[in-house]
């Protein structure tokens, strides 16, 4: 029977960058497992391909979820990647790490060890920063983080006018205060968008000691006498079963992971046995705790010149064809999601609660996940709301692995979440009044300017709002009961098992979630190398 040391189960932000740094010892035989196939394709590699992704069935698990009583009964698209590089493979790549405080927050929940002072070393471990090593960044880590190659001067006035608002320029927004306004930093390398894979994976397979298989669905994870022994796998039509002699790490992001657990008996018994698999383990926080980000949307119609949407509608798109692919220039190396200004929505928070987003284009999501950009020169700003109180939960629907299970994330359900974005819409239209920027806008289109109530400000984040793909937290770490791992990772009860990736974190974190995601896998390997299992015999 095939064995390996150390089984990976996805290839996405966090499973790369374990696999690849558990086979920096020779002695380390791995192997990364990945649903999904290759990712070398033009739009994956392009950033601003981002919005084509989005349906692309081929390299997304495309899920959705069930209908929101807060949301007007909405059901709302979660792209997902199902390819090398994960999620991190068609997302925005924005880097922001989040607030010290959200990881003090961790270790006081129960996570000891992943205060801010104990993660930071990790991010910066990973980071090669185009500004080069400082005390907050890496300069020779492997996953290449980098300002814009293009600053669009809508987004400079905005920042000016955030400045004008009271809201500083500051420079760097992973740095000291981590709060203000600035262009956001990008996973893209020399144009291209990087990801763990691209960062972590690519760079080392020679190593013979690192197997990579694609096209490779984990159907469950093998547990005999409280211990992980294996993994049953299908591979086309063929389903068979690889073992692990030391340990199973599940990377398959915050969505698949609490479905694997339960799909190997590991989870709520009830549930568990409704669906008649076995009970392995009763540990009913799998699939709880799950956390989104929530963002109300807002349109300006601006200025002919103010926006990127003539250039990528019509001939100007070709021409962006032709300057990336001569040079690697142009809006195509850009990711849309170009600045932010995070602020408070009360003066008494300990930290910024708000990351408002301008992007220097407008488009329109439509239900069943098409991305639109509009027909007049716009552009779009993102109110999100950092630290939501909102928990949802994902539960089996069937006990057949390839069915995918119910994903419910309440959206709004706490009503100071929605409470707070109003306030956060106000903010951003206070901010899109002041000069420089103010001279570009022709109109308010989204919400419009009739719209002013907090009621009726609400009803909209209700009606049109959208989520951030930043869903976590349904494998938490801590130690109570409702915990799935502990700190060092190792699922509560199980040998040999542990979960590494945006699941286990307890609480969301302040920005977006793919350099958390890094973290995890930088800071799981170090564990599971620390620790360093004996081998099991498979013979
Ligand atoms: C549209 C979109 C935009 C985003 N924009 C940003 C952004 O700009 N900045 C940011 O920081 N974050 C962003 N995010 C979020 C961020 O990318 C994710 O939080 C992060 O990538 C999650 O990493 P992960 O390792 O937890 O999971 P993933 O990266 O999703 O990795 C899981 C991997 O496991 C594989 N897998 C799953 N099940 C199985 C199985 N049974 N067998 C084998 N393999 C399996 C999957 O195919 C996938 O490759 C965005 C997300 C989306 C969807």
């Amino acid at each position: 029977m095939e064995s390996f040391d150390y089984i990976v189960i996805g290839s996405g932000s966090s499973g790369s960058v374990v696999a690849s740094r558990l086979s920096e010892d020779g002695r380390n035989q791995v192997l990364l497992l990945e649903a999904g196939g290759h990712a070398d394709r033009f739009w994956v590699h392009a950033p601003a391909g981002m919005g084509r992704l989005f349906l692309e069935k081929a390299i997304n698990w495309a899920y959705f979820t069930e209908p929101g009583a807060e949301i007007n009964g909405r059901s709302i698209y979660w792209p997902r990647g199902k390819t090398e590089g994960g999620t991190g493979a068609v997302n925005g790549m924005v880097y922001m790490r989040g607030h010290p405080l959200d990881f003090d927050r961790w270790a006081a929940l129960g996570a000891e060890g992943w205060g801010w002072d104990e993660v930071l070393p990790y991010f910066i471990k990973s980071e090669s920063n185009s500004r080069g090593a400082s005390a907050f960044h890496g300069g020779d880590g492997p996953l290449r983080v980098s300002d814009p190659r293009q600053k669009h001067p809508t987004i400079e006035d905005y920042l000016r006018a955030a400045e004008n608002a009271g809201v500083p320029r500051v420079g760097d927004l992973n740095a000291p205060p981590y709060e203000g306004a600035d262009f956001h930093q990008h996973t893209i390398r020399d144009g291209r968008r990087e990801t763990s894979y691209t960062a972590f994976v690519k760079p080392v397979l020679h190593r013979r000691n690192l197997t990579v298989m694609r096209k490779t669905r984990v159907l469950r994870i093998l547990v005999e006498r409280g211990e992980a022994t294996g993994v049953e796998i299908l591979q086309g039509d063929r389903r068979h079963v690889i073992r692990a002699r030391r340990e199973i790490v599940v990377s398959a992001g915050s969505l698949n992971s609490p479905h694997l657990l339960m799909l190997s008996g590991i989870g709520e018994g009830r549930m568990l046995a409704a669906q008649g698999i076995a009970v392995v383990r009763d540990l009913p926080g799998v699939g709880r705790n799950l956390q989104d980000h929530w963002f109300g949307p807002m349109i300006w119609e601006v200025t002919r010149g103010s926006s990127y949407n003539d250039a990528l509608r019509g001939l100007g798109k070709y021409v962006e064809g032709v300057k990336y692919l001569l040079a690697r220039r142009g809006l195509l190396a850009m990711s849309v999601s170009a600045s932010a200004v995070f602020a408070r929505s009360s003066d008494d928070l300990p930290q910024p609660d708000l990351q408002m987003v301008l992007r220097p284009v407008s488009y329109t999501f439509h239900p069943k996940g098409a991305v639109m950009v509009d027909g007049f020169p716009g552009v779009s700003a993102g109110v999100v709301l950092l630290n939501p109180g909102s928990r949802g939960h994902v539960s089996l629907r069937s006990p057949d692995p390839l069915a995918a299970p119910a994903f419910q994330p309440n959206y709004l359900s706490d009503p100071d979440d929605g409470r707070r974005t109003v306030l956060g819409l106000r903010r951003m239209r206070e901010i899109m009044s002041r000069d420089p920027v103010a001279a570009r806008v022709v109109a308010e289109r989204l919400p419009g300017p009739a719209v002013q109530e907090d009621e009726a400000l609400l009803e909209h984040i209700r009606a049109h709002g959208n989520c951030g793909w930043h869903q976590v937290g349904t494998c938490r770490m801590g130690r109570d009961a409702l915990s799935v791992v502990d700190p060092r990772l190792r699922v509560h009860g199980i040998g040999r098992l542990r979960v590494a990736d945006g699941s286990v974190m307890p609480t969301i974190t302040s920005g977006n979630t793919n350099a958390p995601c890094i973290m995890i896998g930088e800071k799981a390997a170090d564990k599971i190398r620390q620790d360093a299992l004996p081998r099991r015999d498979t013979s």
